[in-house]
């Protein structure tokens, strides 16, 4: 059979894909599955593409082209040395690339692709796209929108109908799109972004806080000195994706400059707090593209039942966080966000080719793992609120690191709790450890970091560390998905029974201390009668129904007193409704 390959044609980074024994595969090259989106001559005059044009961009930009797609569909030529040449010639030097990539790791020719374009593209930038992939000698069987590439991908993962909102932010654009997914046929309902907003610029704004760094230390000025931009632009990069992990980044650089007769050498911390305050102004114009798009899609919020997160600039733990704050769910981002639009189109690819069984395999923690710490719960100020640090669902291997501080001045020891579960009160999840860290006597509000390490076998490490003097304590818990199945059960079984009482006691009054505690003393005494009925219709049903089903009922009906609480009535509508839906299919 002819092979059909599938290229996630980008702005900064393409990649190419193909199915092998009905999974899809990122073609790599020397491991590396991502082919910067450059094209160059190297000083010998011979046409580069990729990470070595990419490298040279900054040196040589007169013989260097980036963000080519941007000028797909107009009539803008770059001009690399002496020669002048299209959007769709530049475009189809990367796509020669991937095509001969793909050909080495397949063995044979290949002459036919599905390409991803963004929902956007006009009919000219989607002409110009076939034109490109004609100059490269491949036919374009098929062009895709990226956000419907994003959905296939994830479809394999959760086949149901669904209506999913994707947040696409990679290194120099921005897209958000929503699409209704109703029996594999995916359509977008509402697509918005900004062309000029993207990981760069966050790099950006570490640059502009390096160069003050030097301007005010030692007089030196970085503006105008192209490679030391360059230095600090590749630096900033760095400390941004360190950030995603860690709470602390140390940005190093030998030998910047001289003063008074002396070699400077930069040291900086940057914290991920300073940082996400630097690029909060940007992220908030991504959060009203997405009022925008929900607006244009003409949906509340709550109507979204899946949030996907594309584009390697959404591994900053921020963008999840706002999205969590306005959707009250958890974002999906278990396909690496960098391959997810490949990975869809390669399974389109696989479709063309009349292939039905094709799919993505990623390995996946099935729990939340966190721990507790002093926090508010249903605004009171606790001792036992859960702080989750890897979230369920996150890739593995995963790791996570969180600054936490201790509370009193001199305070001698701190509890290093670990936790698995999903519930706020920790004292709800089951809990895996309790270490004891001796402290070095200092003020309160020193700094603790905390990190986990998630491997494919279950196997978490822990490690808490005093920021100011290094001093670690560390653990491992051999196998942190076993211990759980059990104690998972029992935490359900705890949660319902919290909820709705045992079936022998339900008119019982819980008054016991841990009672107190349960989410039931959270909910509203002046419950809508509407919300009454649909609760004890419920309740009458989650016996019956199967673990997915009464995990989506609970989640909702504390949507629902969340929403009642907070006074959101769309939200808590928009639950209800949910609900309803669930119970009408399993009544
Ligand atoms: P994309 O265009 O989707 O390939 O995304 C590229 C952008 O993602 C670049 O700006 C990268 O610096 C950024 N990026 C990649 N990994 C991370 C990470 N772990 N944290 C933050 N940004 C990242």
């Amino acid at each position: 059979m002819e092979p059909i390959i599938g290229i996630d044609l980008g702005t900064t980074n393409s990649e190419v894909t193909y199915i092998f024994d009905g999974q899809c595969e990122i073609i790599t090259d020397n491991d590396d599955g991502i082919v910067p989106s450059c094209v160059g001559f190297d000083p010998q005059g011979a046409l580069i593409v990729g990470r070595k044009a990419l490298n040279q961009a900054i040196l040589a930009p007169e013989r260097t082209a980036l963000s080519v797609k941007r000028s797909m569909g107009t009539d803008h030529q770059f001009t690399l040395g002496h020669e002048r040449f299209t959007p769709q010639e530049i475009s189809a030097f990367i796509l020669k690339h991937l095509k001969q990539r793909a050909e080495a790791k397949l063995g044979q020719s290949v002459g036919k692709a599905v390409i991803t374009v963004p929902a956007y593209f006009t009919d000219a930038q989607r002409q110009a796209t076939r034109e490109a992939g004609q100059l490269a000698g491949l036919e374009v069987v098929r062009i895709i929108n990226e956000p419907t590439a994003a959905a296939l991908a994830y479809e394999s993962l959760y086949p149901e109908d669904r209506r999913v909102l994707i947040y696409d932010l990679g290194g120099g654009t921005f897209d958000v799109s929503i699409v209704c997914i109703e029996a594999g046929v995916v359509e977008v309902l509402a697509s918005t972004g900004d062309n000029h907003l993207g990981g760069d610029d966050f790099d950006q704004c570490i640059v502009a806080h390096l160069a003050d760094h030097l301007s005010n230390k030692y007089q030196l000025a970085a503006k105008g000195d192209v490679l030391l931009t360059a230095r600090l632009r590749r630096a900033a990069e760095k400390a941004k994706i360190q950030l995603s992990e860690s709470p602390f980044a140390m940005v190093e650089e030998d030998h910047v400059g001289q003063h008074r007769g002396r070699e400077i050498h930069l040291s900086l911390e940057l914290a991920r707090r300073d940082f996400e305050a630097m690029i909060s102004p940007m992220l908030e114009k991504t959060m009203d593209a997405v009022n925008q798009a929900l607006k244009d899609a003409g949906m509340l919020p709550s109507a979204i039942e899946q949030i996907i997160l594309v584009g390697g600039s959404t591994r900053i733990p921020r963008i999840a966080e706002l999205i969590e704050e306005k959707f009250r769910r958890a974002p999906h981002s278990e396909i690496d966000p960098d391959l997810c639009v490949a990975v869809g189109a390669g399974l389109q690819a696989s479709r063309e080719m009349g292939r039905s069984d094709s799919g993505v395999l990623v390995d996946i923690t099935p729990y939340t793992f966190g721990t507790s710490t002093i926090g508010e719960l249903d605004g009171t100020l606790c001792r036992t609120h859960f702080f989750p640090l890897i979230r369920r669902n996150t890739k593995l291997p995963a790791r996570k690191s969180e600054v936490f501080y201790t509370m009193v001045d001199q305070q001698q020891i701190v509890d290093v709790l670990v936790y698995q579960g999903e519930a706020p009160d920790a004292l709800d999840n089951f809990r895996l450890g309790n270490y004891q860290f001796n402290l070095t006597p200092a003020p309160a509000g020193a700094e603790i970091v905390l990190h986990y390490d998630l491997d494919l076998n279950g196997i978490l490490k822990i490690k808490a560390v005093e920021k100011q003097t290094g001093k670690a304590i560390d653990a491992v818990i051999e196998n942190a998905f076993a211990n759980s199945s059990g104690a998972q059960l029992e935490d359900n079984r705890q949660r319902i029974v919290a909820l709705w009482g045992n079936d022998q006691d339900q008119d019982a009054p819980k008054d016991t201390p841990d009672a107190a505690e349960t989410p039931l003393q959270r909910m509203p005494d002046d419950l809508p009668p509407i919300y009454v009925e649909l609760f004890q219709r419920a309740n009458a049903a989650l016996d019956e129904a199967d673990e997915d089903d009464r995990d989506e009922m609970i989640n909702l009906m504390e949507d629902i007193r969340n929403a009642l609480t907070d006074d959101r009535p769309a939200d808590a509508e928009g639950a209800r409704a949910a609900l309803d839906d669930i119970l009408f299919y399993l009544e």
